[in-house]
């Protein structure tokens, strides 16, 4: 979780971000067949591979996704159990590649280990009841990342919003069986139903993951056309996710057991929504405050007067310009700011005054700001400039 950061893909509307599926690495849908698995494949790797891209990292990162994905895809076996699993398939030692398939039988205790080293630390947790959270661990599903972008109004408000997330689904034509029409899964030859295959390693007994049956205990000689013998198809369910008024841009709600099903009725993980905010085309926001620059016509700066501000809430707020207002001043607005989070209270909105040099004047106009620039000099009317050219004189005397 924390290798993600905070780093928030704006462009990317709503995204998925667990490993990338296998199939969209290689451009295929579901159904493709060995054929189209390899013409996509080839096409990707002509494309990507490192001899046609030198000191290209992200080709030769691109060239070893697909390699991986077309690895797992072109074997039908390992295909029906990356459909029925997903990544999970192969990691966490189901894939037989070592890792955590080992087990010893030693003594006549059974202990889960991941290697010789760790025999004791193991003993340790298994005594401690370490096994239990350790085998849950390696069943869970992944957790998923789900990019949101609300807008600030939204976030004033709070709001409820539905997502789509891809999932896991029964397969309808073979009722999750995997097994083609007619046809029923069978016992796996090498394993005969176990999952697990044993060796004996001097004094030890190893047992690993069935490399056959990738430690299902059964294999489909017919898979079912609709998901390749994974008994399960990829869906989309709706989830109501509640966004709190007062929300920050960054933050991550966590929606527990929202994530990727977990294997063989392993806990799933959980969903994270990462949020967020648009910037808004008139205000600025900085924790509960909300900043909002605001032109003022010269006159009403000069002569003082009233201006109508818009504020997040949807209303107008009439403020109070007095005489001789000068570019930059700030107004507060107590209380017309953000919402916070858990709380019924509001920050304040700032408002500072942009005074706007009139443009395109007519005849008239420049006739009484030409006379008015006349009597300006006598009345010390311009306290600014006035001040600025004395540090001036001071400065070169
Ligand atoms: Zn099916
Ligand atoms: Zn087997």
């Amino acid at each position: 979780m924390t290798a993600w950061g905070c780093a928030l893909t704006t462009d990317k509307k709503t995204s998925i971000m667990a490993k990338q599926d296998y199939y969209e690495l290689l451009g295929v849908s579901r159904t493709a067949t060995a054929d189209e698995l390899k013409k996509a494949y080839r096409k990707l790797a002509m494309k990507h591979h490192p001899d046609k891209n030198p000191d290209d990292k992200n080709s030769e990162k691109k060239f070893k996704e697909i390699s991986e994905a077309y690895e797992v895809l072109k074997d039908a076996q390992k295909r029906a159990a990356y459909d029925r699993m997903g990544h999970a398939a192969f990691e966490g030692g189901m894939g037989g590649n070592g890792g955590r398939a080992g087990g010893f039988n030693a003594g006549g205790f059974d202990f889960e280990a991941s290697g010789f080293g760790n025999i004791f630390d193991d003993m340790f947790s298994e005594f401690m009841g370490g096994r239990q959270q350790q085998a849950e661990a390696s069943l869970r599903g992944s957790d998923l990342r789900y990019n949101m972008e609300i807008t600030l109004d939204d976030a004033f408000k709070g709001m409820k919003k539905n997502i789509k997330i891809p999932t896991n689904a029964k397969c309808e034509t073979c009722h999750g069986s995997g097994a083609a029409k007619g046809t029923k899964p069978e016992t796996c030859p090498t394993c005969h139903g176990q999952g697990k295959i044993r060796a004996r390693q001097g004094f030890f007994t190893i047992e690993r993951a069935c490399s056959t049956c990738h430690g299902l205990g059964q294999v489909i000689k017919d898979p079912c056309k609709t998901c390749h013998g994974a008994g399960r198809v990829r869906k989309e369910k709706t989830l109501s996710v509640s966004i709190p008024a007062g929300i920050e841009d960054g933050a991550r709600i966590r929606l527990t057991g929202e994530g990727e099903a977990g294997l063989r009725g392993g806990p799933a993980g959980d969903l994270y929504i990462f949020l967020h905010i648009k910037p808004h085309k008139l205000f600025q926001r900085d924790g509960s405050n909300i900043y909002c620059q605001v032109p003022i016509p010269m006159t009403t700066a000069t002569l003082g007067g009233e201006i109508e501000v818009p504020a997040i809430d949807g209303h107008t707020s009439r403020v109070k310009i007095p005489e001789g207002t000068q570019s930059g001043k700030q107004f507060r607005l107590k209380g017309k700011g953000m919402s916070m989070l858990r709380s019924s209270s509001r920050g304040d909105m700032y408002i500072q005054a942009l005074v706007e040099t009139p443009v395109s004047l007519n005849k008239r106009q420049k006739e009484l700001l030409e006379e008015f620039a006349g009597l300006e000099k006598k009345s010390h009317s311009s306290p600014l400039s006035e001040g600025f050219f004395a540090k001036i004189k001071d400065l070169w005397s």
